[in-house]
């Protein structure tokens, strides 16, 4: 499936006014095992909801639960095998630190920088402040 057709998918029904209300949810990982790799299937589809670029993501999740990986058609490829709720739990811990507004608790944020330093400009409260990647 293409990423039109998925975007097509999940906006189809959905009434407009409700879309905009809606409430932020990262979309749960989607998994298979295929030896001794994990492939996430969904995983630009994750990146596309919370709104960040899937090389940044993937650089995250591969220090964090340390392994090595490549992205690969939509798909994050892992060494290794890992469950549900690590995979989970490693993208909630990127979007807590790098996507949620830590003075709103919004995810309309950007990450931009500031003379070479990584900042979280909120487009929802106007904050912005300095993050760690
Ligand atoms: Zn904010």
């Amino acid at each position: 499936m293409d990423y039109d057709e998925l975007l097509k998918r999940g906006k189809s029904g959905i009434p407009e006014q409700m879309e905009e209300k809606k409430r932020f949810e990262i979309p749960a990982v989607k998994k298979h095992t295929e030896g001794k790799k994990t492939i996430i299937t969904n995983f630009n589809d994750i990146c596309s909801t919370i709104n960040r670029d899937p090389d940044a993501v993937a650089k995250y999740l591969l220090r964090d639960i340390g392994t090595a990986g490549v992205r690969a058609d939509g798909r994050l490829i892992l060494n290794g095998s890992f469950t549900n709720d690590e995979l989970n739990g490693t993208i909630k811990k990127y979007v807590d630190n790098y996507v949620i507004c830590k003075v709103c608790n919004l995810p309309d944020t950007n990450i931009i920088k500031v003379d070479r330093i990584d900042m979280i400009k909120c487009d929802a409260c106007g904050a912005s402040y300095q993050i760690k990647m």
